[in-house]
């Protein structure tokens, strides 16, 4: 039987997204950005876990513990805006699947400016020459000062945000120095964040009131 996804190659494993058999190149390539892979699919479930796992092993090799610790800190104070970030990132990347790690690296970088300027009391948006990380950069800082007015009160400031952007920026180039592909790094952000994640998801833990964000 012809896989599902390309028709060329052999199917070998079934795929349930499809609900018929897939060549494993496609499964690897595709698995969760072009596929919407149920979550308890065990090559999609377990992929995932050994790419993450295989990252932060490497990581904390090269940087040590500290950043493995700092990183997890900043996570764990602020996990809805993580998730806001990484929902946007995953969902422009679908939307857009011509946009690179660069592109990511140049709107992170603006971002970073926009909101040191901020902090500084100058209100100034950079632009760059790259429309894709214009609108990245754009989009992102939208984020930001949406969370600042809902979050304030739980003591986010433009402080944690700069942390939480410099964090995104040096994982980002890390998978830049380590992962193959101009790619690596949207892919595994648009992976662990599927796309049946995005839709409005009432009722559920740690998701309240985020369904009123409406960013495109
Ligand atoms: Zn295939």
């Amino acid at each position: 039987m012809k896989c599902v996804h390309c028709r060329k190659a052999k199917g070998k494993r079934y795929c349930p997204a499809y609900d018929g058999e897939i060549c494993p190149k496609c499964c690897g390539e595709f698995r969760g950005i072009e596929i919407n892979c149920p979550l308890d699919c065990e090559y999609y479930v377990e992929g995932q876990k050994n790419h993450q796992e295989r990252i932060d092993k490497l990581r904390i090799q090269k940087e040590g513990i500290k950043t493995y610790v700092k990183r997890a800190e900043l996570f764990n104070k602020n996990t809805e805006v993580f998730a806001l970030v990484e929902r946007y990132v995953a969902t422009s990347f679908r939307s857009n699947r011509r946009i690179d790690n660069r592109d990511l690296q140049r709107g992170l970088e603006q971002v970073c400016k926009s909101i040191d300027t901020e902090i500084k009391g100058v209100f100034y948006e950079y632009d760059s020459e790259n429309s894709y990380a214009n609108e990245i950069s754009y989009n992102i800082m939208a984020i930001v000062k949406e969370s600042l007015k809902r979050y304030e009160a739980k003591g986010f400031t433009m402080e944690i945000a700069l942390d939480i952007m410099n964090e995104y920026l040096s994982e980002l180039l890390f998978y830049i120095d380590n992962e193959p592909g101009k790619q690596s790094y949207l892919i595994q952000i648009a992976r662990s964040y599927p796309e049946d994640a995005e839709k409005p998801n009432t009722g559920q833990a740690g998701n309240d009131g985020e369904s009123g964000l409406i960013i495109t």
